[in-house]
C-alpha cells in the first residue's frame, strides 16, 4: 500500500513525473496505472485529437465509496467488468476514476474515446468519483484529486486551458453526478451552464448508461392545505 501510495505517474504513455513545485495542485496528484489495479486489456483503443475541450464529472452510484486502495482497485475492476462484460464495450467507460483513498485510477486515459457521455465521448475527459453523491459530499481528498487531475491534464496539454467543466446530468437524462456533488462542482473554475441549443437533447436511442441509475423517487402528493 505504501509503495502504491508513492507511485507517481506510472501511467502508460505519460509516465513523466509532475513538477514538484507547481502551485496549482497538479504536483500532488497521484495516479495509478491500469496494471496497478489489474485492468483487463481493452478490446480496442480509439484516440481523438486533443486537447479535450470538456471535462465531465460522474459519480458511480454503485459501487459505493471505497476508502482503501485495495477496495478502490476492486471497484475499478467491477466497473470494467460491468462495461466490458455486460455492456459489451471496449473497456471501462471512463477516462479516470477517483477513489475515497484520494488516488487517481487510470481508466481509458487521456485522448482516448470514452463511453461515458454520448456525443461527448470523443471530446472530453470523463472522471468518475467512485460512490453515491446524491446527498453526501465526497471527502476532501477525492475532490482535491479530481482538481489535481484536471490541473495536470491542462498542464500536459491533454485538456484545453479553456475547457468547460460539466456534470453528466447536463448532457444526459441522469441524476449523475448526484445532487450534492453537482452543487459542489458548480462552484469550481470552468464550470459551465449549457444553454439549450448547446445541451444535448435526449430523444434517444442512445447507448445505455455508463452507471446504474437510482430508482426515480416518487413525488410526494401535495399536503392538503390547512
Ligand atoms: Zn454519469
Amino acid at each position: 500500500m505504501t509503495a502504491l501510495g508513492l507511485v507517481l505517474l506510472s501511467m502508460m504513455g505519460y509516465s513523466q513525473h509532475m513538477p514538484a513545485n507547481m502551485d496549482n495542485g497538479a504536483g500532488t496528484a497521484r495516479l495509478l496505472s491500469r496494471s496497478d489495479w489489474g485492468a483487463r486489456l481493452p478490446k480496442s483503443v480509439e484516440h481523438f485529437e486533443g486537447p479535450a475541450p470538456y471535462v465531465i464529472i460522474h459519480h458511480s452510484y454503485m459501487p459505493g465509496v471505497c476508502f482503501s486502495t485495495l477496495e478502490c482497485m476492486k471497484s475499478m475492476r467491477d466497473m470494467q467488468d460491468f462495461h466490458q462484460l455486460e455492456r459489451g464495450w471496449n473497456d471501462i467507460g471512463y477516462s479516470f476514476g477517483i477513489g475515497g483513498d484520494g488516488m487517481i485510477y487510470t481508466g481509458r486515459g487521456f485522448n482516448v474515446i470514452g463511453a461515458h457521455a454520448p456525443k461527448y465521448n470523443d471530446k472530453s475527459v470523463g472522471i468518475v468519483l467512485i460512490g453515491d453523491w446524491r446527498t453526501e459530499l465526497p471527502p476532501k481528498q477525492m475532490l482535491d484529486a479530481a482538481k489535481n487531475l484536471i490541473a495536470f491534464g491542462v498542464y500536459k496539454g491533454y485538456i484545453d486551458p479553456t475547457y468547460k467543466l460539466l456534470g453528466h446530468r447536463q448532457v444526459r437524462d441522469t441524476e449523475c453526478p448526484g445532487g450534492r456533488l453537482f452543487e459542489e462542482i458548480s462552484s469550481w473554475p470552468h464550470f459551465t451552464k449549457l444553454n439549450t441549443t448547446e445541451a444535448t437533447t435526449t430523444q434517444a436511442p442512445v447507448e445505455p448508461h455508463v452507471h446504474p441509475q437510482p430508482p426515480i423517487a416518487k413525488s410526494q402528493p401535495a399536503a392538503p392545505k390547512a
